[in-house]
């Protein structure tokens, strides 16, 4: 299990990271997901110390990070980066075993465990073992990638975009792959993403990022069926287009008044739920987060009239 506790990290003026409070637990695949710039990568290269926290505490197990070998903690903490960055000088084995090399595996066991690993992601060992990096398509080198974070078999994989580089389709097998590599090899993956999208289809817990912030922890489902804040609910939408626009949307743009009258729609329904709503009735009374609000048919008219000029 991980653990980050009252995480924060400053660079001079930025707070990158505040009170960061979050459990990962053991192998799970946990995603965190947020824009450019939320603190997405800070808080992955803490945990394999690439990074120091200002304040808080890291636990792995139960021991804080602090208190592991630093080499110890990292061959238990597999690294994939953003930008595939194999060896231009060494050949495919030699890329996927660099590190079983580094601790002194056995040169026979280290080919063995390269080839093991290319079979496992359809990577033929007879034709690319000992293929260059120049001779592999993008989409090749990053499943080499992977498979060189795995060779020492960490306990935890840490994914820092590894697909962000990718055309569609190389990046749909590459899910698949990582989904089908987590499901195989019983370690914890901690994945990083600016893209939605791919955070629902891989993540068993998502953690949506902002400005240093969570904003929500939780399965997929829960995170879209009860989005915590609209910074949360704007993220889906853009990549859930088009969604039918809802009262909540209305509101927001300051439509309605105040009334303690009761309500009798909730603001998640839509709006056209609402304008059906408003055909047998002057005013229709909304439950809102803020309050009670009585909408009418001008409110709704004016509403999609500014909606079509955005
Ligand atoms: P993300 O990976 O989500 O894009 P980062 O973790 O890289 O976000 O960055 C979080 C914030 O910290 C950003 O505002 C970024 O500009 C800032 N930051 C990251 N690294 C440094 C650094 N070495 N020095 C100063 N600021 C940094
Ligand atoms: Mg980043």
């Amino acid at each position: 299990m991980i653990e980050f506790k009252n995480v924060t990290k400053r660079y001079a003026k930025n707070q990158a990271l505040d009170d960061l409070n979050l459990t990962i637990p053991t192998g799970d695949f946990f995603v965190l997901v947020g824009p450019s710039g939320s603190g997405k990568t800070t808080t992955l290269k803490m945990l394999n110390r690439l990074i120091e926290p200002t304040g808080g505490d890291i636990y792995f197990n139960d021991k804080r990070i602090i208190d592991y070998d630093i080499k110890q903690l990292r061959q238990q903490m597999g690294y994939v980066l953003q930008n595939i960055a194999l060896f231009p000088n060494l050949n495919i084995q030699e890329n996927i075993a660099i590190q079983a090399e580094s601790l002194g595996w056995p040169r026979k066991e280290r080919i063995e465990r390269a080839r093991a690993l290319l079979k496992q992601v359809d990577l033929d060992p007879d034709k690319y073992a000992t293929r260059m990096p120049s001779e592999l398509s993008g989409g090749e080198q990053q499943r080499v990638g992977i498979i060189r974070a795995l060779a020492i078999k960490p306990k935890v994989v840490l994914m820092d975009e590894p697909f962000s580089a990718l055309d569609p389709i190389s990046r749909k097998q590459l899910q698949d792959l990582v989904l089908q590599l987590h499901q195989e090899l019983n370690m914890t993956f901690v994945f990083v993403t600016h893209d939605m999208h791919e955070a629902l289809r891989l993540g068993q817990h998502i953690a949506v990022m902002r400005l240093g912030h969570i904003q929500q922890i939780g399965t997929g489902e829960a995170i879209m069926q009860h989005p915590a804040n609209d910074f949360v609910r704007g993220f889906f939408e853009n990549e859930h287009t088009p969604r039918p626009a809802t009262i909540q949307d209305l509101v927001i743009k300051g439509y309605g008044q105040t009334t303690t009258a009761p309500a009798t729609l909730k603001s998640t329904a839509t709006v056209s739920e609402l304008a059906a709503a408003l055909q047998t009735a002057a005013t229709v009374v909304v439950a809102t987060d803020q309050g009670a609000r009585q909408l009418t048919t001008a409110d709704v008219i004016d509403y999609l009239a500014t909606k079509e000029a955005d």
